[in-house]
């Protein structure tokens, strides 16, 4: 067979030869250490923490070594397009600092190696793919879906391995007349790579298999069988697969490490293959583990869309976790060495942390919220009280606008934010904004509500004690003088001035001074623990934190 014909009479119009894309995307003028990453989504709209997770060794990786890290969108599968999906993609990233430095973005694409965008590529695709059919390398293969169930069926009865190879890759038989006939009768085909590696069960001993060996950047040196179907490279309606897409993708956009999920692993021996066959040099794969969780009964499982509501990126965003949070705890999954560089190093950012492939797990990456939660309360500590103003109102304004009346006062508000965070044992429990927002939110009267119960030791003498509490009230009272008066009260009407007293001697007093301080915290704040009572009435002012004790007495 004549297969440069064949070649012109599957792809008659094409303009260029992939020579001339060869030279249109030249190799980049970059560092040899320079590293060039893809993220590739689908145009799915949902965009989740595995998406993230990817995107944050990307990024690290082109972003430390000085090399680039563009965006790709892979829409090959129409079924699959969600409108607006691309801006979703872009900003849900954004939100965690994940930036490109070329391909497609909000207001078209920017870079030398585009179009970034998968379904304008087609051209490029059948230039390539048009070189394989003049090489002998691929055929259009019309098998029907009814035919390859027969042949399925057949090398099940044989127990054969199945698939569309060797013998059983019937097309790979017709000559170029039969070939010519077909298409003129209007038969659908798609594009086979026509694969010279022989089954698994052709050989005698299975040491002769032919193996497939790559260096995963991440996994070390992997040997696994080598690809022997004659894989789709085009779909009927001319559209590449993702195997023959993002191997003409990596190679001319000159890609050096392609990270992607271990869902791939099982399809490497395909990409080797085609790479090879093409002549092209293969990238570093890097394939990272996957995000599992712990269940109820301890087992790791993969988090799954549908009963893991923090797969979702939204998740984060809604209940206000600060971006940094999310990556610094990324971070701790995907280095192990992370923590210890963060707290030798807690006045540098992040990413001035040596990310190292070397260092990433391989098996399940363990996804733990309340780690989430810790890693959380060390990064919005380390924000000083105008940058959490900010990213609380930011938030607030997207997802709780009804809390505008927090941010009138400013200077309030940075107050109390700053409360007690500079103490000798600062405290440290912000979490989330959705957090923090019920934390501070007795602060408002809007917001505050008696949440907790008064004591038993106290009950029937709030009244009085409070009473007593007004009575010698005095905003300017250093916090020694509030607490001596405290004190005072506590010994006038009987109760023990150190719990220990009471402890001991239980019948000798009411309670103890505990006691009666927390009648005082709860009228005020509504909560039997706060951060320091007279802190507090300092930030609220003296007619606010008066009214909340005459208030309290009132509906007695
Ligand atoms: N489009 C593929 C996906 O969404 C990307 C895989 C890759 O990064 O190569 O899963």
């Amino acid at each position: 067979m004549n297969n440069t014909m064949l070649g012109d009479l599957l792809f008659p119009n094409l303009e260029h030869t992939t020579e001339y894309y060869e030279s249109k995307y030249p190799l980049r003028r970059i560092d040899q250490e320079a590293k060039v990453c893809r993220l590739g989504p689908s145009p799915t709209g949902f965009i989740h923490l595995g998406n993230l997770y990817g995107a944050l060794v990307d990024e690290r990786l082109s972003h430390q070594s000085g090399g680039s890290f563009y965006l790709r969108i892979e829409d090959t599968d129409d079924k699959r397009k969600v409108d607006g999906a691309i801006d979703k993609i872009i900003d849900g990233l954004a939100f965690f600092d994940i930036r490109f430095d070329e391909g497609v973005n909000k207001e078209g694409e920017l870079g030398d190696y585009g179009p970034y965008t998968q379904s304008e590529r087609v051209h490029i695709y059948h230039a390539f793919a048009k070189k394989l059919v003049n090489e002998g390398k691929a055929y259009p293969c019309f098998l029907t879906e009814d035919e390859i169930s027969k042949i399925r069926a057949e090398q099940e009865n044989n127990k054969k391995t199945p698939g569309i190879y060797g013998d059983y890759a019937k097309s790979r038989f017709l000559s170029f007349d039969e070939i010519k006939s077909k298409i003129e009768a209007g038969e659908e085909y798609v594009l086979r790579l026509k694969s010279c590696v022989l089954p698994p069960d052709a050989y005698e001993d299975s040491s002769q298999v032919i193996k497939v060996r790559v260096n995963d950047g991440i996994r070390g040196s992997l040997e696994m069988p080598a690809n022997f179907q004659d894989v789709v490279l085009l779909k009927k309606n001319g559209i590449p697969t993702y195997h023959f897409a993002h191997v003409i993708d990596d190679h001319l956009m000159r890609t050096t490490h392609v990270v992607r999920g271990a869902e791939w692993l099982s399809t490497l021996p395909i990409h080797v293959e085609l790479f090879n066959t093409l002549g092209f040099d293969l990238p570093v794969y890097c394939h990272t583990a996957q995000l599992m969780k712990l269940d109820e009964n301890g087992n790791k499982r993969k988090l799954s869309k549908r009963e893991d509501p923090e797969l979702s990126l939204n998740f984060y965003r809604e209940e206000g976790y600060h971006p940094l949070a999310v990556k610094e705890y990324l971070l701790t999954i995907l280095n192990s060495d992370f923590e210890e560089w963060r707290a030798d190093h807690l006045e540098l950012s992040c990413d001035e942390f040596p990310f190292k492939l070397e260092k990433m797990s391989n098996s399940g990456a363990l996804f733990d919220l309340n780690k989430l939660k810790d890693i959380s309360k060390d990064v919005l500590f380390r924000l000083n009280a105008e940058a959490l103003f900010d990213f609380l109102k930011r938030w607030s304004e997207e997802f709780r606008p009804d809390l505008d009346f927090m941010f009138t006062d400013k200077d309030y508000l940075l107050q109390i934010l700053d409360l007690g965070r500079n103490d000798a044992k600062p405290r440290k429990d912000f979490i989330s904004a959705s957090q923090m927002v019920e934390f501070i939110s007795y602060f408002f009267d809007k917001l505050f509500r008696i949440e907790d119960e008064m004591s038993i030791e106290v009950k029937g003498y709030e009244k009085q004690i409070l009473t007593m509490y007004l009575d010698t009230y005095n905003h300017d009272d250093s916090q020694e003088q509030w607490f001596e008066k405290i004190r005072e009260i506590a010994g006038q009407l009987g109760y023990a001035l150190k719990p220990k007293d009471y402890k001991k001697n239980p019948d000798q007093y009411k309670g103890h001074v505990g006691h009666v301080s927390s009648v005082i915290r709860i009228a005020l704040v509504g909560r039997s623990t706060s951060p320091d009572v007279w802190a507090i009435q300092q930030i609220m002012g003296e007619q606010q934190a008066k009214a909340r004790f005459q208030k309290y007495c009132q509906e007695l």
